[in-house]
């Protein structure tokens, strides 16, 4: 099997190629030519392994060119530092609903899935392609990738790692996460700017001839770790095998029964890999598409109309703020086949600001399982209050509005399958937020926010979010934009 980009079907790379690449020459991305395939009695086997097994099945068959032994060395150090015992254990909220608890890892949110395995694949997919240089791998993050980046890559032979974030754009744990991070190759910038200003100054770099000469002579490449990555996308597919068979063990399902999840979306990579997951042969029923204020992908999902023309807007659930979707190439792409109309659709977006699918497709996404719902903030809130009221349980905001899409649904359509909502993030991560929700006084100060929410949860703060207070700040520098090159060559070649 290799891998194909979705904006030009001839040009075909190794798994190794795709995992180094990140984007396609062509500005696409790599998607499988195929799926692999998992019968029922495989998956029935799953609920016998731990993790780390678990997701080495699963994974490896998406990895070719990699070896199976291999792939399970990668997932047993990956899923190590994770803080439950089950790695992505299920909270059952009623009969019918459980919440697949993501944010055990060391940065207390579902992205470290994926990028603990990714600081394993790239240096892998280096030696696998011949080449011998560092790779720095360049980031931009409203908050949460970066810090799962840095962490993952922290001390990683061969990379070094540098995120920028946006100065007094992030919140303040967030903020301290990064800028106490450990690791002799890693360098944290703030910008002065927005996001977007740091993802265009990462994008400039990128585009930089001159730069990636310079760098060669050092031999030094840059490569990216954000979403597009075959190698984040495909760690994510093991916990829906995961959650199904933590679901066939407790007995709430019987084997080869349709189970429904909602995911709370904002580059839909996380819901991709459920389909993904679908494809090969996992029973899913539905999967939810949860949007916050930014509904960008409800509309799209509703209508066949992708229109970026709208406001954008700052929520509590920051990670889920995106208007641009990049991984729904992937799935147009996969569900047309014909690369050279999702090349005129992007064009269109890039050009114009959107794009219409014709009407066979959305009814064919229909037909895939995918449905649309968006929660706003005070329905977000809401949910939040009434899920601690009714359940005695904590939903970070991000998680609160995959219930809420969940609850939306099942009120229109009287459904009851058994649902696993994807919880994405720990709550404590967004303390502020969660105690503005649940009706609390708010303490200006983060860490006395997360003292205030434990008090009122009744729960402790994650370790890694509690143990920054003893943390010394590394990386205080605060740089303007036009900056960002020069802070990159000196950083790389000094
Ligand atoms: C990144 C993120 C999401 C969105 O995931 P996508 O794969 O981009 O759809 C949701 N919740 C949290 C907490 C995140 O960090």
């Amino acid at each position: 099997m290799r891998f194909i980009s979705t904006r030009n079907d001839t040009h075909k790379v190794t798994a190794a190629e795709a995992i180094l690449r990140g984007l396609a020459p062509d500005g696409g991305l790599y998607v499988p030519e195929d799926y692999p395939q998992f019968s029922l009695g495989q998956i029935a086997a799953l609920q016998h392994l731990p993790y780390a097994e678990l997701a080495a099945a699963v994974i490896s068959p998406w990895l070719p060119g990699f070896a199976p032994d291999e792939v399970l060395a990668f997932t047993r150090r990956a899923y190590a530092p994770f803080r439950h015992p089950d790695v992505a254990p299920l909270h059952r909220l009623d009969g019918h609903t459980h919440i697949l608890e993501l944010y055990h890892g060391p940065t207390c949110a579902f992205k470290d899935f994926a990028l603990q395995m990714l600081p394993q694949l790239i240096p892998a997919s280096v030696r696998k392609t011949g080449g011998q240089d560092t790779v720095a791998i360049l980031v931009a993050t409203s908050g949460d990738t970066g810090k799962a980046a840095l962490e993952g890559f922290s001390d990683v032979d061969g990379v070094k790692i540098g995120v920028f974030y946006p100065h007094g754009g992030v919140s303040d744990i967030q903020r301290l996460q990064m800028a106490t991070q450990q690791g002799d190759n890693v360098c944290v910038f703030a910008i002065e700017g927005n996001f977007d200003d740091a993802q265009t100054g990462v994008k400039n770099i990128f585009g930089d001839a001159a730069m990636a000469d310079a760098l060669k002579g050092h031999k030094v490449v840059l490569s990216s770790a954000n979403s597009i990555n075959w190698g984040r996308l495909a760690p994510q597919i093991a916990y829906y095998f995961s959650a199904y068979a933590g679901l066939l063990k407790s007995g709430a399902i019987r084997l080869g029964d349709r189970v429904d999840f909602s995911v709370p979306t904002g580059n839909f990579g996380d819901i991709l890999a459920g389909w993904l997951a679908k494809k090969s042969g996992l029973p899913i029923g539905k999967l939810i598409c949860a949007s916050n204020r930014n509904n960008i992908l409800t509309d799209f999902l509703r209508t066949g109309t992708y229109d970026r023309a709208r406001d954008f807007h700052l929520t509590m659930s920051p990670s889920m703020d995106i208007l641009i979707s990049s991984n729904l190439e992937r799935l147009l792409y996969l569900l047309t086949k014909d690369s050279a109309q999702v090349a005129a659709w992007m064009d269109q977006l890039k050009e114009k600001g959107r794009y219409d699918i014709l009407p066979d497709l959305l009814e064919k996404m229909a037909q895939e399982g995918f449905l649309a719902y968006c929660a706003d903030e005070e329905e977000t809130a809401r949910v939040i209050r009434r899920t601690f009221d009714g359940y005695d349980y904590a939903l970070d905001p991000h998680t609160a509005v995959g219930l809420s899409a969940l609850q939306q649904y099942r009120a229109e359509t009287a459904a009851s399958n058994v649902s696993v909502v994807l919880s994405t993030a720990s709550p404590f991560k967004f303390a502020g937020s969660m105690l503005r929700c649940l009706q609390q006084p708010v303490p200006e100060d983060g860490f006395l926010q997360l003292d205030a929410l434990a008090a009122y949860i009744g729960q402790q703060p994650p370790a890694p979010l509690a143990d920054l207070r003893s943390l010394p700040e590394r990386f205080t520098a605060v740089i303007p934009k036009a900056d960002m090159p020069a802070a990159v060559l000196a950083w790389l070649i000094g």
